[in-house]
């Protein structure tokens, strides 16, 4: 039987968690391999447990494209990773968001005008000197911009390859959205914090030195930039013989202090790796660190700072929502889609080879 939107919110709006729970495992064997549902790590345990595949956001979009079963992806996470599935994916594939008011804070620093903005002054003031990067934390217009100015996108474990990439070919880097992994990255490239520049998203000028090597857009997490330094030496001194690992997209300051810093992939190596009786203190989104945690028993697994929040967005994604969605798929409905129009979807698609054909 096929429901209209109206019934389907009412019917998911009654429902106790518990039916709701047993409601999508049932749709979920309905469905069979038409139906692929991606769990992001930062996605909490009530969420995550319906996930067919956990990853990155990148990681996930390309398991996406290989499952040519799959008819209809459903991402928990935010939208410009359902944005980089449907780009990867192929047309007679739908991706699916459970909250489309889902976004990314980061992400949403770099509107596509403010980016051509930027890109028609460094062209004026330095033709043909530099690349754009964007780090796949950015809407699919920002990555077409990319693809068509001869850049290309970047996760937090390639980012260190894109800007090789281009420093080898002789070209100055402008970074977006996040100042942060952009310092860290082209730090590791001996690039000295000296000649980057920070492009001011709200003014529109540059800020720094005349001639920069890099330019930083002052994009950041806020939930990653609450990780401070002083609290690695708190957890230090509470804690003696912890180690730290962070995500790069923690401030340059705070990536100095720990003893390792790198991706979510990463940091979930360090974690899976160490001897049993090691302890963690780890500066990422908690609900990864939570998941560690209970994952590692045998491990000391705490959060750097627990008082950062969770990512608000990442929030908005719960079992109701995820109902909502998979109960309008059966009803044939498209609430909730995420479509990317095919040239915007197509320069995106440019960068993001670029990127993979350099990692
Ligand atoms: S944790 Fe930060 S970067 Fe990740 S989705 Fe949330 S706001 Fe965006």
């Amino acid at each position: 039987m096929l429901y209209t939107e109206k019934e389907i919110n009412r019917f998911c709006s009654e429902l106790p968690e518990q039916d709701i729970i047993q409601r999508i495992y049932e749709i979920k064997a309905q469905l069979g391999s038409r139906l692929l549902i991606l769990g992001h790590h930062y996605q909490q345990d009530r969420v995550i447990q319906f996930a067919d595949l956990t990853g990155d956001s990148f990681l996930l979009s390309r398991q996406a494209a290989e499952c040519k079963d799959a008819q209809y992806i459903v991402f928990l996470g935010v939208h410009f990773m359902a944005e980089t599935a449907d780009i990867l994916t192929s047309q007679g594939q739908k991706v699916f968001i459970p909250d489309i008011n889902a976004g990314c804070i980061m992400a949403d620093m770099a509107e596509i005008f403010q980016v051509r903005r930027c890109w028609e002054a460094l062209q004026r003031r330095y033709p043909g000197e530099f690349i754009p990067i964007t780090y796949v934390n950015s809407s699919a217009e920002i990555k077409a911009f990319c693809g068509e100015n001869g850049g290309l996108t970047c996760t937090s474990s390639s980012a260190d390859g894109a800007f090789r990439w281009a420093l080898e070919q002789g070209m100055k880097v402008l970074f977006i959205p996040d100042e942060h992994l952009g310092r860290n990255t082209a730090v590791k490239a001996g690039i000295d914090p000296g000649e980057m520049a920070v492009w001011d998203r709200q003014r529109s000028i540059l800020v720094g030195p005349e001639n920069p090597r890099v330019i930083l857009w002052n994009g950041y997490c806020p939930v990653h930039q609450e990780f401070s330094p002083d609290r690695i030496s708190a957890v230090r001194n509470k804690y003696p013989g912890i180690r730290v690992v962070v995500h790069p997209e923690c401030s340059f300051e705070t990536v100095r202090a720990a003893d390792e810093a790198g991706s979510t992939e990463h940091i979930i190596n360090c974690v899976k790796t160490s001897s049993p009786g090691s302890a963690w203190a780890v500066g990422t989104e908690i609900n990864l660190v939570q998941r560690l945690s209970g994952e590692h028993g045998d491990k000391k697994i705490i959060s750097l700072d627990d008082t950062v929040e969770p990512c608000p967005d990442m929030l908005k994604i719960n079992p109701r929502n995820l109902l909502r969605c998979l109960e309008g798929i059966l009803s044939g409905g498209m609430e909730n889609t995420v479509t990317v129009g095919s040239k915007t979807a197509g320069w995106a698609r440019v960068a993001l080879q670029r990127m993979l054909s350099i990692r």
